[in-house]
């Protein structure tokens, strides 16, 4: 009947371009999607939808959640759109003002607001999609086609309604399933359900209280009394709850047990024979325990002095950079504005690098601030990050975070305070959003209005030039308080000292002397190294093998305590060959030094000291760390030897020496900003020494004691060390004279990744010209099993240029990716790499 082929064919064709309104909203899913999705939204959702509810969408036959980002809108369409499944908030959980900090990161960071939400939003309020299996009734006809599993899952369908492929595979005792559930899908036995599961579940805790009717009245008191008399245990349950009912009248049942001593079966009892109501109740799992607050010490004159400035400069700025050295009173300062912004009810976000959290600084602050801190790190379990991210929404609240707590949704931000502004943790590197934190905070800051105090001992050269440019205000304290001074520096020089003897093992006498000393004292010492592990390579002298990694171009660690070569980019890791793999040889050398070595070493050098390592191998758990901190600090430990972790946050009063053991390794890195790192870091180690009474001393070990970098830290001359390092970056073109994004092209094949990084760059160069480096390849050439490439972008200064900039490189990404052969290429783009 050909007529009717026809006729089905051209209706077909007429409502596929029959244009209809439909009722439309736009949705931000948690994938690498270049733009908002586009669903249609049903009359029965019509009322309950609201900008930043979560709804469940279908994309790909999966479903999602997603963030509604505007109003329903209506639309004339010609092309079919897909419905809302459901909406999962009563609440909004995403503002307005929050979704303007996604767009503008988004277009500055050149990624996608997918990306974005995956960060900003905690786990838990993101929701799986869990697979599901449910199977058709009339099975038993098809028994005698079915293989032994095929059976069982069919049977264990019917019995039980539905699977997860969890369940499947418990049922089959095996991994792979997916065989026997296709083939099953393919008899049209079996269906996938895809089913969107809300995973965080409000903790609840019982409560009991006396029956309603008689809780006000007192001779139920009495009566009670009476009711109890013949049991021993009921009667101290009774005591035990009067003494913890709180203003509602109600007890936390596990508390009255714990008191009275007694099972939950007597509470039970208890309410059969009708003298309690139990009820089950949400609490917060963030009521901080009631604590005494400190009284606040007052500020130095010079610190008054300091704090009017600072008010002063925010009359003309809305970010202002404070330049305090160690242990000048900085937080002191700090509290003065946290106080009088959470007096009126308003909001304070104060960032810190993640490590500094875990440390003595909250605690500081929790004693003047108490229930009012709302910390958020990494460290919290998934529930709680979720209360968290819903409690920021009340006033009155310092909230105390690192980089990603930029993301809360606040509701009366007043003011924010960048602590360490120039940490490189600020910076994101790994995945997208490649955003850096603090500058986020800026623009953060200008949505609501707000203020901004970036603190630093050793600012980034960034902001301090944009605090001499006049951009940000500035203020400076370069005294400590109760005028310790900053410690006396002593250089050693390596050269001579292996010359002329002088060395044992890594530590040159003058150190060990010096650590002596001050252990005779009762004080305490620092040792520094950026490296972790016993030694960075082993190597064979026979046949020059080396221990590397499988995934990386790079040398394996030795962990002699672990008994393990590792890989410190990827993880991988091998046991410690007893021998050379290839030749058989059984002396094979280990070249470098890290923490671990050092304090082998130490410990024959120096027996009777007691020494601790704080490292990421031995403080990886926030338990371990804080084991160590309180080793050190309640004096368990004469020595500390550490890498970066030392030299974050901490403040320890018996330290009164500092040994960095090789600073040559921290200017040697291959990057334009090697020895603003150097130049903090040394400053940062050096301020751990002295803090309190005495003046601290400072030794540095290095092969190049000439480097103008050790005059500057010495006499801490700040003004000369930037202006210095100023003048090398407008030599070489570097930030902050310029902008810059670095481009990484990456694939498993080298060919592929060099060739697409070609194309990549040619196409940019046409566009932008020189302001695109040559290709190049970087001095770790493969990572993670992928081949890289990369380009360096230089900008002028110019917002209409950068953004230029910014369209060509993303469009370009886009087009490679689409092109044949590069399908499966990557390229990271990373705006103001750090
Ligand atoms: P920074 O943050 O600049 O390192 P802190 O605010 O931590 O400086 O102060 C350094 C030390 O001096 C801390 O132990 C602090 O308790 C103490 N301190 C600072 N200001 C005062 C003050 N006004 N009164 C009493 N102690 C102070
Ligand atoms: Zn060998
Ligand atoms: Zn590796």
């Amino acid at each position: 009947m050909p007529f009717t082929w026809q006729l089905i064919l051209y209706l077909r064709a007429q409502i596929k371009g029959l244009k209809r309104f439909e009722h439309i909203v736009d949705v931000v899913l948690p994938l690498a999607l270049p733009k908002t999705m586009s669903y249609r939204v049903g009359e029965d959702f019509r009322s309950q939808l609201e900008f930043g509810k979560r709804v469940e969408v279908p994309l790909k036959n999966k479903l999602y959640s997603g963030i509604v980002v505007g109003p329903v809108y209506s639309k004339e369409i010609d092309y079919p759109i897909k419905p809302i499944v459901s909406i999962l908030d009563e609440q909004p959980i995403v503002t307005k003002k929050q979704y303007d900090l996604w767009k503008w990161i988004a277009s500055y960071y050149c990624c996608t607001l997918g990306e974005i939400m995956s960060v900003a939003l905690p786990g838990n309020l993101k929701l799986y999609s869990e697979t599901k299996i449910t199977g058709v009734e009339d099975y038993e006809d098809h028994i005698a086609d079915l293989t032994d599993d095929e059976y069982m899952i069919m049977e264990a369908v019917s019995i039980q309604g539905e699977l997860s492929i969890f369940n499947v595979q418990e049922i089959l005792n095996k991994k792979s399933v997916y065989p026997a559930i296709h083939t099953l899908i393919d008899k049209r036995l079996l269906f996938v359900k895809e089913e969107l599961v809300e995973k965080f579940k409000p903790k609840k805790h019982a409560f009991i209280r006396f029956p309603t009717q008689y809780a006000e009245q007192e001779a139920w008191l009495t009566e009670v009394f009476d009711k109890v008399d013949k049991s021993d245990h009921q009667r101290r349950a009774l005591l035990a709850f009067i003494q913890h009912k709180n203003k509602n009248n109600e007890a936390l049942k596990s508390l009255v047990v714990k008191t009275a001593a007694v099972t939950g079966s007597v509470i039970k009892a208890m309410v059969k024979k009708g003298i309690f109501e139990e009820e089950k109740k949400i609490v917060s799992r963030l009521e901080a325990e009631e604590m005494d607050l400190e009284m606040l010490s007052p500020l130095s004159v010079l610190q008054q002095t300091k704090l009017t400035e600072l008010k002063q400069a925010y009359e003309n700025h809305d970010t202002v950079l404070l330049h305090g050295i160690t242990g000048s009173g900085k937080t002191r300062l700090y509290i003065e504005f946290i106080e009088e912004i959470l007096e009126n009810g308003r909001q304070v976000l104060y960032l810190l690098p993640e490590i500094a959290l875990t440390t003595q600084i909250v605690e500081r602050l929790r004693k003047v601030f108490g229930d009012k801190i709302l910390v958020y790190h990494s460290k919290l379990n998934a529930h709680e990050r979720v209360e968290l991210y819903k409690a920021a929404k009340t006033g009155g609240k310092l909230i105390l975070g690192a980089r990603s707590s930029i993301f809360m949704p606040f509701s009366a931000l007043d003011f924010i305070i960048v602590d360490e502004e120039h940490d490189a943790s600020y910076k994101q590197q790994d995945p997208a959003p490649r955003y850096n934190a603090r500058d986020t905070a800026i623009v953060l800051a200008n949505i609501f209005q707000a203020k901004v105090l970036l603190g630093s001992a050793t600012p980034s050269l960034e902001s301090w030039i944009n605090a001499k440019e006049g951009k940000y205000g500035f203020v400076s304290i370069l005294q400590r308080y109760g005028e310790t001074l900053l410690p006396e520096i002593q250089l050693v020089n390596l050269k001579d000292a292996y010359k002329k003897n002088k060395m044992r093992s890594y530590f040159s006498k003058d150190l060990l002397t010096a650590m002596s000393d001050e252990i005779v004292m009762g004080r305490q010492i620092i040792l520094f190294q950026n490296r972790r592990g016993f030694a960075p390579v082993l190597q064979c002298d026979v046949c020059a093998w080396k221990a590397e990694c499988r995934n990386c171009d790079t040398t394996l660690t030795i962990h002699k305590y672990f008994d393990e070569v590792r890989c410190h980019y990827c993880g991988f890791r091998q046991n410690l060959p007893p021998s050379c793999p290839s030749c058989g040889n059984e002396h094979l050398r280990e070249a470098g030094f890290g923490t671990e070595k050092l304090e082998v070493e130490l410990k024959k050098l120096m027996p009777e000291a007691r020494i601790g390592r704080m490292d990421y191998d031995t403080a990886k758990t926030k338990n371990q760390y804080e084991k160590i901190i309180y080793e050190f600090s309640s004096h368990q430990l004469d020595i500390l030897i550490g890498t970066q972790m030392v030299t974050k946050g901490l403040d320890f009063e018996k330290v009164s020496l500092v040994g960095i053991l090789n600073a040559d390794k921290l200017l040697a890195f291959p990057d334009f900003r090697a020895t603003e790192r150097a130049f903090q870091l040394m400053t940062q180690v050096s301020g751990r020494a002295g803090r309190r009474h005495k003046r601290g001393k400072v030794i540095v070990q290095t092969f190049s004691p000439a480097h103008p970098i050790f005059t500057d830290v010495i006499n801490t001359d700040y003004e000369g060390f930037y202006k210095r390092e100023y003048e090398e970056r407008n030599k070489t073109v570097f930030p902050p004279i310029i902008r810059a994004i670095e481009i990484t092209i990456k694939h498993k094949k080298q060919h592929i990744a060099q060739e697409a990084g070609m194309l990549y760059r040619e196409l940019l160069y046409k566009e932008i010209g020189q302001r695109v480096s040559a290709l190049f390849t970087p001095s770790i050439p493969r990572l993670r099993t992928y081949y890289m490439q990369k380009v360096f972008i230089k900008m002028e200064r110019d917002a209409k240029v950068n953004a230029a900039v910014k369209k060509w490189v993303q469009y370009f990404r886009l087009k490679i990716q689409n092109s044949k052969g590069f399908k499966s290429v990557r390229i990271n783009i990373d705006v103001d790499p750090y």
